[in-house]
């Protein structure tokens, strides 16, 4: 994985948490990743907690990524299969 980009922002719109998949109201302050994985350029909003729990997670060195909006919010585990 290439990051582009990593920083903390302010969103202006709703987005959904890449990390939880919960809304992100516009108005929050969130992480903002935008990295090239596997070839493709990619962009994604996290809760800071769920930054967090990212980078518990994978530690810094995140070949492996994740699914998108599979983790609880804030933290390292897995939702429950619906
Ligand atoms: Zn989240």
């Amino acid at each position: 994985m290439t990051l582009l980009q990593d920083k903390d922002v302010r969103t202006r719109k709703l987005h959904s948490c890449e990390w939880c998949g919960e809304a992100i109201p516009a108005g929050s302050c969130v992480n903002f990743r935008a990295y090239i994985f596997e070839g493709a350029l990619n962009s994604g909003w996290q809760h800071l907690e769920c930054n967090a729990a990212m980078h518990l997670y994978l530690g810094y060195d995140d070949d492996d990524g994740f699914d998108v909006g599979s983790f609880m919010r804030g933290t390292c585990t897995l939702k429950e299969e619906e």
